[in-house]
């Protein structure tokens, strides 16, 4: 079954002179569990894409699916929660919120839905991301390793069906790349998790499930790689 379906998604910044036309008629769906890279040259179109299947940014045209549901078709509210609810993100910044300590940056999104904590799986996270020496520190006393599996853990805590990722790796050295990556597959093979990930690394892609390539607003789909 496929958990994420792009449906003709066009979108385009600007009007008139200026308008950039950053994704053409993009289509392809992505089975539940697969690791999907996403690779491009720089202004591809590559972000914008990922921010539509998150529903972060609306379409010009086109429809994104997950779980059959259409994101666009919901109400801006109705959106909101179900994106809460079903995707988490991961950005090359690490966007953590420097005030709180390592424990509740994970536990942000599931306090912000008004949910009760599952605090077993929090424990079980800290171990995962190597984080429970340092669960009651803050960002800002954190390697940029550390904080990024943070921001796995706060994408992780809601167990969405569908993790988007924009170069998650990109302020990494190669050591710390190598165990953000593994984390995130270790997690979608372990909760069955569908993840979207854009990557410049060649050597991160190969390992990918699938690999889609964006050139120019163009989406082209390698399919399933070799083992
Ligand atoms: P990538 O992530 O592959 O580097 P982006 O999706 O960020 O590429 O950008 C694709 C194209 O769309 C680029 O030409 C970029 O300048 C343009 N673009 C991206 N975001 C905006 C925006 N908010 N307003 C106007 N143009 C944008
Ligand atoms: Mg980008």
């Amino acid at each position: 079954m496929n958990l994420l379906q792009a449906q003709a998604l066009c979108k385009t910044y600007g009007t008139g002179e200026t308008a950039v036309q950053a994704l053409k008629d993009v289509s392809f769906s992505v089975p539940k569990g697969e690791f999907v890279a996403v690779v491009g040259e720089s202004g591809s179109g590559k972000s914008t894409l990922l921010n539509l299947l998150g529903g972060l940014d609306t379409p010009t045209s086109g429809k994104v699916l997950l779980d059959g549901r259409d994101l666009f078709a919901m109400k801006e509210r109705e959106r909101t929660i179900f994106r809460r609810r079903n995707i988490g993100f991961v950005f090359q910044a690490f966007n953590l919120i420097p005030e709180l300590t390592v424990e509740q940056n994970i536990l942000f999104p599931v306090l912000l839905d008004y949910q009760k904590p599952d605090m077993a799986y929090l424990e079980e996270l800290l171990d995962v991301l190597d984080l429970r020496k340092r669960r009651s520190h803050l960002p800002g006393q954190l390697s940029g390793g550390q904080q990024q599996r943070v921001a796995i853990g706060r994408a992780l805590i809601t167990r969405p069906a569908l993790i988007l990722a924009d170069e998650p790796t990109g302020n990494l050295d190669t050591r710390n790349s190598g165990e953000v990556i593994a984390l995130l597959k270790e997690a979608s093979r372990k909760y069955a998790q569908t993840i979207v990930m854009i990557t410049h690394s060649r050597s991160i892609a190969q390992t990918a499930d699938r690999v889609l390539q964006v050139s120019d607003g163009v989406l082209t789909d390698f399919g399933r790689c070799a083992e």
